[in-house]
């Protein structure tokens, strides 16, 4: 399989999925997903998305939580 943006390769990876809800970010992994090499474009099916936005939107009982830092982009000039 070809990438439509770019026609570089495409493989299938389990990917982090990165989401923003009620101002929370959450992630979710081990994603099934297909990725391009070359320009790294992600494709979810469309059952992969329903999944992830059920389970945000349910607020399903997280598996574990992580310590995120965060940068300011302004603080780095
Ligand atoms: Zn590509």
């Amino acid at each position: 399989m070809k990438c439509n943006l770019c026609g570089g390769q495409v493989v299938d990876r389990e990917v982090s999925y990165t989401i923003e809800f009620k101002e929370r970010l959450h992630i979710i992994e081990h994603v099934p997903a297909r990725e391009c090499l070359q320009c790294g474009e992600r494709l979810y099916s469309p059952k992969t998305i329903e999944k992830i936005q059920k389970a945000i939107w349910q607020s399903r009982k997280p598996d574990r939580y992580i310590e995120t830092p965060v940068i300011d982009y302004v603080s780095i000039g």
